[in-house]
């Protein structure tokens, strides 16, 4: 049988990880996939901040082999202080470092584009090995897009909007992300209602800073809550001398921030604007923030939001990670999703690698309980976290100090079931 061809859209992190799992199946090299990445942009990118990798996200990791290469480079994060206007903490929570709780901070803290870049050299390593022997291993396609999606039940043809170019593949796999285009392509208009809003309509901001001398005198992420739904954290850098900031602003009423995530002439320029308004007088240490935001390179703007479809495959077109199931931001489980997605489609690709429906339904099947447990945020959150009132930021500070002296909070993490990640079983190998 000839081996499949395979195109993946995105290279940010599900998307790599997923050519190098199907490259390291066990396999003779001449039945290995021929992989195409297409990536939009002119090369990896830079941006994002402080994401986690939990549970089976870690073991998969392992199983990659680039573990080490991830905990080299980690951001260390002791845990999360919560701090008022005069930086008074009134709540701490320390990360679990033995991966077996829920804590905030998880046992794998690192930059976005740090581990996206461990994945991209990763899959470059394996793809040229698997050429080495005779393969055809992944072509990474950059700067283009497909603007065109058509299945005839036996091939996906697409049409690459930059060069031109149309080609049939097998198989498609849309790692596009939150806005994935390859879901609206293959769904059609009912992919816009997919995207869910966060109640009250959630928008993040992600950067780089120079760090302050306090910001590194301990390795803890500061949160800081102003009224009027906002909140800011600054948090540790993989690079001594710099920290990272995440801000957010939860309000429906402001049409402004959702055009500034999903409008494509929207340029940094405008989000970093309306970003400056909503936090250039917010108190603590938001105006330092907003001057470093100004001059920030690494800039990343977006709804924070999660995906919901029914089925995340259509024919030969199926979607991994954010594109088809994210969780957001505040599940804390987005990347470790990708990664087990990743893992488990290419497993379920070889099982059935002559019916995709199969496959997919397969894939499905294993995926859906933990991306249904991750999508499961507390009720009311993230907007019951964001009061409107100085009065409610009291509250909140309050509660969480309860939960701190009580050391309630400890004791529920160790309790509970743990995060979704945890009870995921990792299948051995790929063919199985
Ligand atoms: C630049 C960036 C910064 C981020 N920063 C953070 C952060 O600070 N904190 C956090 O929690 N999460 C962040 N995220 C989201 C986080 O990476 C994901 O939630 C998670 O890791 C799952 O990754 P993914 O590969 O499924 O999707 P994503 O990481 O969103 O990757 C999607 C990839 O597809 C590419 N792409 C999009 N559309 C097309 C197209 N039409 N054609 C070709 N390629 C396309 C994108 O450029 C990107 O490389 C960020 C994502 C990106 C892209």
């Amino acid at each position: 049988m000839a081996p499949l061809e395979i195109l993946i859209v995105g290279c940010s992190i599900a998307g790599p990880a997923l050519a190098t799992c199907l490259l390291l199946s066990d396999v003779p090299v001449s039945q290995k996939p021929h992989i195409t990445v297409l990536e939009r942009s002119n090369g990896m990118r830079t941006e994002g901040q402080n994401i986690d990798v939990r549970g089976a996200g870690v073991t998969i990791l392992r199983r990659l082999g680039i573990e080490k290469a991830v905990r080299a480079k980690t951001t260390r994060e002791e845990g999360v202080r919560m701090v008022d206007s005069r930086n008074r903490t009134w709540g701490q929570f320390v990360a679990d470092k033995s991966g077996k709780t829920s804590t905030p901070t998880a046992d794998i803290e690192i930059l976005r584009g740090t581990l996206a870049k461990i994945l991209f050299q990763r899959a470059r390593s394996v793809s040229d090995a698997v050429q080495a022997e005779g393969g055809h291993g992944v072509e990474f396609v950059w700067a283009d897009t497909l603007d065109a999606i058509e299945q005839d039940g036996l091939k996906v043809h697409v049409h690459f909007a930059k060069s031109g170019k149309t080609k049939a593949f097998d198989l498609v796999v849309g790692a596009d992300g939150l806005q994935s285009t390859t879901r609206s392509m293959a769904w059609g208009p009912q992919a816009d209602d997919a995207v869910q809003k966060l109640a009250g309509g959630v928008y993040g901001a992600f950067f780089s800073i120079p760090a302050w001398e306090a910001d590194e005198e301990t390795l803890w992420r500061k949160w800081y809550h102003a009224s009027g739904r906002r909140s800011i954290m600054v948090r540790p850098h993989e690079q001594r001398g710099r920290a990272t900031a995440f801000m957010t602003v939860i309000a429906d009423t402001d049409a402004r921030l959702e055009r500034a995530a999903t409008n494509k002439n929207n340029t940094v320029a405008v989000q970093k604007a309306l970003m400056k308004e909503y936090f250039g007088e917010a108190g603590w240490e938001c105006e330092r923030v907003v001057d470093d935001m100004m001059q920030s390179t690494d800039f990343y703007y977006d709804s924070i939001a999660q995906v919901k479809l029914d089925h995340w495959s259509k024919g030969r077109v199926v979607l991994l990670g954010d594109a088809g199931y994210c969780a957001s931001a505040f599940s804390g489980m987005g990347t470790t999703l990708g990664l087990i997605g990743a893992w488990k489609l290419a497993g379920c690709i070889f099982q059935h690698p002559n019916d995709p429906q199969r496959a997919f339904d397969l894939y499905e099947a294993r995926m859906q309980p933990t991306v249904a447990l991750a999508q499961k945020l507390a009720p009311g959150f993230p907007r019951s976290l964001h009061p409107a009132t100085d009065w409610g930021v009291w509250l909140i500070h309050a509660f969480v100090w309860v939960l701190w002296v009580s050391r309630v909070f400890g004791l529920l993490m160790k309790l509970g079931a743990g995060p979704p990640a945890h009870s995921v079983q990792v299948e051995e190998t790929q063919v199985h």
